[in-house]
């Protein structure tokens, strides 16, 4: 089959790698002029969201992510109030996606191609670009992320829910920090849960992937409550004065909103969760969104990623869904006797995952954000995409 492939982030470099081995035809569209670089940070690094590079490319999963062995919180004074053995991966989205971008025929990965609309001629899909051009395909897979014009497109009106909260961002390279700082990080995932918010911090590469000690960086993921309305849009408008509704991207964060996070942190946070958090060159901000559809395919067009089911950050299973949901799609292709089939139990088998997520991913920020009984410990805080652990 000839698949068109709509966004070239995560979910559309691992869908068209996936097809491309079952022996489909691919060609993916990024509006970007340019490779995706600047997304970075870090990513909890489940197993869907490697499957590909380590099954099917032979990376070496040292080469790309940092294991950490144990969860820990700290307590406001600095003091380990809880830990336990636990074993988690890390990486960043740029060293995830530069190593599937470099699996992938740079013939089929076309930049500046911004989809503005697709006619379903029943058994074939033709999808027009801004550049005037267009592409003719026996399936149109919609990886365009948290703002998918082709979800508003199959659910008019259905809009992500904002979750009340914002996770503030940032990373400092390890060899930037003070040792004790380190060592009071080491090795683990270090949580601090207090009033209404939760802040994480792990090992991830640094900025060129680089995975030994002392050239990696510290990643924050701090969760803060902003009131829908003003208080929200106040802290979306960027130094350039543009209000934006998913991320303010690095550098683009007001300074009064910089040195008000930085001083709550020196005030609230225990002091090496606080010293990584002042010392973020450029921290940025990610709002966090809620999103159940109803269906996932229409015609001869599918939704993959975040276009279709939008969960919390906390199962850190965001990319690990997208990755999935490739896989179980080009499963149904390979299996099914008819697209039509194909496409109806791909879409069958991913909705349960996606809604899964969701209702798990809203309980526990539901329980740090507004109800304040997040228990360290809890088993339902384990990562996973289709339940704590899995
Ligand atoms: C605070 C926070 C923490 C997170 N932590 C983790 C974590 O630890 N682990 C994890 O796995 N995930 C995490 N995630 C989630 C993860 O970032 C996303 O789930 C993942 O990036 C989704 O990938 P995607 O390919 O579906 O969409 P996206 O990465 O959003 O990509 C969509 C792409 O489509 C392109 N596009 C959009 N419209 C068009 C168009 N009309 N034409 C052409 N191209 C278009 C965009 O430019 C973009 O490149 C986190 C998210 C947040 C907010």
């Amino acid at each position: 089959m000839r698949v068109c492939i709509v966004g070239g982030s995560i979910g559309g470099l691992t869908a068209a790698l996936v097809l491309e081995e079952s022996g489909h035809t691919v060609d993916v569209f990024e509006r970007s002029p340019q490779v995706l670089a600047q997304r970075g940070a870090g990513i909890g690094l489940l197993p869907e969201t490697s499957r590909y590079l380590t099954d099917v490319a032979g990376v070496d999963i040292d080469e790309i992510s940092i294991a950490t062995s144990s969860i820990r919180y700290l307590a406001r004074d600095a003091s380990v109030e809880h830990e336990v053995g636990h074993a988690y991966r890390f990486s960043s989205w740029n060293t995830v996606y530069g190593r599937l971008l470099g699996c992938i025929n740079r013939e089929s990965y076309h930049l500046g191609h911004e989809m503005v609309s697709w006619e379903d001629q029943g058994d074939s899909v033709t999808v027009s670009f801004a550049d005037g051009t267009s592409c003719t395909a026996d399936l149109l897979v919609c990886a365009d992320g948290v703002a998918s014009s082709s979800r508003e497109r199959m659910h008019p009106g259905l809009a992500p829910r904002y979750s009340g909260y914002v996770a503030w961002r940032g990373m400092v390279r390890e060899a930037d920090l003070d040792r004790q700082v380190l060592a009071r990080l080491d090795d683990a995932i270090t949580y601090h849960v207090y009033a209404n918010s939760h802040i994480l911090v792990y090992p991830i590469p640094g900025p060129g992937g680089e995975t030994a000690p002392g050239d990696r960086s510290m990643n924050f993921v701090w969760y803060r409550n902003y009131l829908e309305g003003g208080d929200l849009t106040d802290l979306l408008t960027g130094r350039d004065g543009i209000v934006r509704d998913v991320s303010l991207p690095p550098g683009t964060v007001a300074d009064r909103h910089v040195s008000e996070m930085r001083a709550h942190a020196a005030a609230r946070l225990p002091g090496p969760i606080a010293s990584i958090v002042c010392a973020a060159a450029e921290p940025f901000v990610q709002v966090v969104y809620d999103l159940d559809i109803p269906s996932m395919v229409s015609g001869r067009a599918c939704l993959l990623g975040d276009a279709a089911f939008l969960g919390r950050p906390h199962a850190a299973a965001g990319t690990a869904k997208a990755a999935d949901d490739a896989w179980a799609l080009a499963s149904a292709l390979d299996s099914c006797p008819t697209v039509d089939e194909a496409l109806s139990g791909y879409e069958a088998s991913q909705i349960l995952v996606g809604r899964g997520l969701i209702e798990r991913t809203e309980r526990i920020g539901r329980r740090s954000q507004t109800e304040n009984s997040w228990v360290p410990g809890d088993p339902d805080l384990i990562f996973g995409l289709r339940g704590p652990g899995q």
